[in-house]
């Protein structure tokens, strides 16, 4: 599923193409993309529009028109934009005509991707804001706030870091290449991260974010860039999908656990699991063996 280094991938190569051009036509061939909207109006209300701004938030893609009124899409699991593709791919959900003869095509075969239309840029906020927190690559995302979001939250880490509302952008990937990288279990209760923990966390959110976007993301579920490449963050993941093979730091075996009902790797020694409410130790394997 693409989440913030994909979506950022995708407005870097477009915005450079696309902001200045205006929509010559626009056909959305599934509504559901669109609902409840009436894809003809939609449509109507998309002719001819200058983009002025192509823009990210969280995972949100974002199209300021010269009217005022602002897209906002979100490719969920498995939408993609593709710029000037060979025809009309399979699973084609949107086609979009540029005026200067470019086309942009939205393919998505599990449908779940939506266009939403704003009026102004008011309600272009008042959605984002109901909807996203923070995200880590934000100046203001510093560790007394991640402190703060955390105090007292008694989800497990992995469920807390996941919650758009708590902080945006940050999907199942990412999760668990950010809690490896600060060798955090994912379902110690977030509330009791101590304050290197959290910053910790904090770094390493934001450098597994970085890194994704310098892969340009990472294709596991048929994410491709807008010209039908893959990013290649896969290929650099430390523990995401890596179960039953070393741990790049210390070589046990990675692990899969299910955390927030989504599949969860990690390496049990680096992220040793957080001790029991009651205090109590199990002995460990090595202690065992004397
Ligand atoms: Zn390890």
């Amino acid at each position: 599923m693409p989440e913030l280094p994909e979506v950022e991938t995708i407005v870097r190569q477009l915005a450079p193409r696309v902001e200045g051009r205006a929509v010559r036509d626009i056909v959305i061939a599934d509504p559901r993309w669109c609902e409840p909207a009436d894809p003809r109006a939609v449509e109507d209300a998309l002719r001819g529009q200058r983009i002025d701004a192509l823009r990210r938030r969280g995972k949100y893609l974002i199209a300021e028109l010269g009217s005022g009124t602002a897209l906002i899409c979100h490719l969920r699991m498995t939408g993609t934009v593709l710029y000037d593709p060979d025809g009309d791919p399979p699973h084609t959900r949107v086609r979009i005509d540029l005026d200067d003869g470019h086309r942009l095509r939205w393919v998505d075969p599990r449908r779940f991707g939506t266009g939403h239309l704003v009026p102004d840029r008011e309600a272009l906020d008042a959605y984002l804001d109901a909807r996203l927190a923070l995200e880590p690559l934000d100046p203001r995302f510093t560790a007394d706030h991640l402190r703060e979001l955390a105090r007292g939250r008694r989800a497990p880490v992995k469920a807390f870091i996941l919650d758009q509302r708590r902080m945006a952008g940050v999907g199942n990937i990412y999760a668990d290449e950010a809690l490896f990288r600060a060798r955090i279990h994912p379902l110690r209760p977030a509330g009791t991260l101590n304050r290197r923990q959290i910053e910790a966390l904090r770094e390493a959110l934001i450098a597994s974010l970085k890194d994704g976007i310098d892969a340009r993301g990472a294709t596991i579920d048929g994410y491709r860039d807008v010209d039908g490449v893959s990013g290649s963050f896969q290929d650099r993941f430390l523990v995401h999908r890596r179960a039953g093979r070393p741990c790049p730091e210390c070589g046990t075996t990675v692990v899969k656990l299910v955390a927030a009902g989504r599949g969860t790797y990690l390496c049990p020694r680096c992220q040793p699991r957080p001790r029991t409410r009651t205090g109590a130790r199990r002995p460990s394997a090595v202690n065992r063996r004397g």
